[in-house]
């Protein structure tokens, strides 16, 4: 919690003092960016005050379920916004939640939003725009690039006290008691900005029913505008509704127009860029729901945050229930929208949510028509669909260890780099179509990155035969490919593991190019590494995977893949019991031959001893892997080197 000092300002109140507080760190940051803005689009304040006035009145109507007298007698939902050209102030009012004393300190002010740094590097980064405010959870911050000085005056539902929170934006806070007349009519928050010169157009009715008009249409409580003329009779006119103020997923689709479908987006989802996919139905069967759900085309900035679940906004016959139920599943959290179910209880605590049994049937209809629209735009719109693919596959894929029953279906949808495609869209569908005769399985080989997996030695054989290797570097796919049974009925068999029987193969280079070295003596030189070696390897054998590498290492077809292996020993070093590889040699390459023949003349010299260790290490760097005794390498390498030079 901040420090606080006593001091005096505007909004005390007889025998309450108002307490200064410092803003935490990365919001002082913001603020500074804020005050001294220089974006464009400063108009964007109001669209993020108004949200955060929705979003106060959908909590109001959300604890009144329970809990009615909240309301008092005021139970009309709604946001005011007035100006005032001559003072240069627009007042923006709602009659939601409210915020207590404790709730405006630390909302406005002293606890930083998970979003708040994402936020900063995006906004100093080439691609900042000062749009994106909201999606980062810091929106209220925005009034500081048209206000010279904020304040808020707020009394939470149910309570008797009020406060008034004010601010110039520059390091710090107070909060105050408010004075009677400075409260909202009853609960609630109000929000009076006094604009900075430069930003005074705001304060005019017509600017700000434009404004409203563009950003906040789809805002479901009215917005009014309090006009600041009389009518002729000498009266004060009675304050315009700006918004249609209805819930747009209960329209029907075909009032809805493109540009409304996108605001709503924007606002629900807090994202900006276009919808990849609309997806608005009503579900009338076992259970009633409506469902408007968008895939957006960008990635949110916390697409792989551990604690962020999906914001999926879940109602209850229009009451905003929450956005933090695990509607859908994990792999699909990127999905924005509103699902509002007309036979939930309205009473359902956010607790029960979770073992309620018609969650779980909304949760399965709602994923299984995702996917078949997922597969419906592969299908139509491919290009459109590679876009959504390179920017939400890795999460898609969590899919294929989490959801069993749904895997066949997401392995259809799953696109590959691939030795044969570079351009990271090639589909199963597509890789069993093109497999060679007496090819059995589909193949693979995981690493870091594709360049990584594509430059693996293992490989080489079966890019030399254009035998098809799909090149797996998400981390996530060491999990899934393992226990994937296969797809149309071909197994996944990893290029790194086992024999790779390329022989049996139909392929361009049925003839291996360069003598291979004599069998007797390419199985005199094995033995000799495999006695050197002893238990560094689990066995040391010909390859048929090699074409111009000398070695590699492969594991045992019962054994773990190498690459998982690695990435476990990372997490957990001490729990895992790694398995000595298996070491191949390539019959064809000049060194092996050379080796070979010294093996049958000499039998196993220091020469043979100190090559035989270095054929090893040079394995292990291939597989981008640090050599156990770096010592002992430069040493034998040393040696081998003055050798070669003496010779
Ligand atoms: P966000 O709304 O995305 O959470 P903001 O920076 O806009 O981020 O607001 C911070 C928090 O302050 C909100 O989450 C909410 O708890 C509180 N808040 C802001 N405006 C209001 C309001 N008008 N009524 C009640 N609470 C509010």
């Amino acid at each position: 919690m901040a420090k606080s000092e006593k001091t005096e300002g505007p909004g005390t109140t007889e025998g309450g003092s108002p307490e200064s507080f410092e803003f935490q760190a990365e919001v002082s940051k913001l603020l500074r960016l804020m005050v001294h803005s220089v974006y464009s689009e400063t108009e964007v304040f109001l669209r993020e005050l108004i949200s955060n006035a929705a979003d106060a009145c959908d909590k109001l109507r959300y604890e009144a379920i329970t809990n009615a007298d909240l309301f008092g007698d005021d139970p009309e939902l709604k946001i005011t916004i007035a100006a005032d050209s001559a003072a240069g102030t627009i007042v923006i009012t709602d009659n939601g939640i409210g915020m207590s004393r404790e709730e405006l300190i630390e909302n406005l002010g002293t606890i930083a939003r998970s979003g708040t740094e994402a936020f900063l590097q995006r906004l100093e980064g080439k691609d900042g725009d000062v749009q994106l405010i909201g999606q980062f959870g810091v929106g209220f911050y925005s009034a500081f690039m048209v206000a010279d000085k904020v304040e808020v005056f707020s009394r939470r539902a149910g309570e008797d006290a009020a406060w008034c929170w004010t601010s110039d934006g520059s390091g710090s806070f107070s909060v105050a008691p408010a004075e009677p007349e400075q409260n909202p009519p009853g609960r609630g928050s109000t929000i009076i900005l006094h604009l900075k010169d430069d930003a005074t157009e705001y304060a005019h009715e017509s600017r700000l029913r434009d404004i409203v008009k563009t950003y906040s249409d789809h805002v479901s409580f009215p917005i009014e505008l309090a006009s600041s003329g009389t009518t002729e009779e000498g009266e004060a006119q009675a304050p315009s509704q700006l918004n249609t103020a209805s819930a747009l997923w209960t329209r029907p689709k075909q009032d809805i127009d493109e540009a409304q479908y996108k605001e709503f987006y924007n606002h629900v989802g807090g994202m900006f860029d276009e919808p990849a996919l609309t997806l608005h139905y009503r579900a009338e069967g076992r259970h009633e729901y409506t469902v408007l759900l968008f895939v957006p085309t960008q990635r949110p900035f916390d697409l792989f945050d551990a604690d962020r679940r999906g914001r999926l906004k879940l109602y209850v016959k229009r009451v905003f229930i929450t956005d933090d139920a695990e509607v859908l599943p994990g792999y699909l959290r990127f999905v924005r929208g509103v699902i509002d179910s007309e036979d939930m209880p309205l009473n359902i605590s956010r607790e029960m949510l979770q073992n309620n049994p018609i969650v779980a049937s909304i949760r399965k209809a709602v994923t299984n028509r995702i996917l078949s629209e997922l597969e419906g735009l592969a299908d139509k719109e491919a290009d459109k669909f590679e876009e959504l693919w390179k920017a939400f596959g890795p999460v898609i894929k969590e899919g294929l260890y989490e959801d069993f029953e749904r895997r066949d279906q997401l392995l259809s949808l799953v696109r590959f780099r691939t030795t044969n495609s570079a351009d990271g869209i090639r589909s199963l569908k597509e890789y069993v179509a093109d497999m060679k005769e007496n090819q059995t399985a589909i193949f693979y080989v995981t690493a870091e990155t594709a360049e990584k997996a594509l430059s693996s030695p293992q490989i080489e054989g079966f890019r030399a035969k254009g035998v098809e290797v799909l090149l797996l570097n998400d981390p996530v796919d060491n999990f899934w490919i393992t226990s994937a049974l296969g797809f149309e009925g071909k197994p996944f068999k990893s290029a790194t593991q086992g024999a790779a029987d390329l022989e049996n193969i139909a392929g361009e280079d049925v003839e291996k190019t360069g003598d291979e070295a004599d069998a007797v003596d390419i199985a005199t030189l094995i033995a000799a590494i495999k006695q050197t070696l002893g238990e560094a390897v689990s066995d040391v054998r010909k390859s048929d995977r090699l074409r111009e590498s000398a070695v590699c290492l492969v594991a045992d077809a019962a054994a773990m893949d190498r690459n998982l292996e690695k990435l476990l020993a990372q997490h957990r070093p001490e729990g895992i019991d790694r398995q000595a590889p298996i070491l191949e040699v390539n019959p064809s390459h000049d060194m092996i031959k050379s080796l070979a023949q010294r093996a049958k003349s000499g039998g196993v010299d220091e020469t043979l001893e100190d090559a035989a260790w270095l054929l090893l290490d040079q394995a292990h760097i291939l597989d981008g892997e640090v050599v156990s005794d770096p010592a002992a390498f430069a040493n034998r390498l040393s040696r081998v080197l003055s050798r070669g030079l003496e010779a």
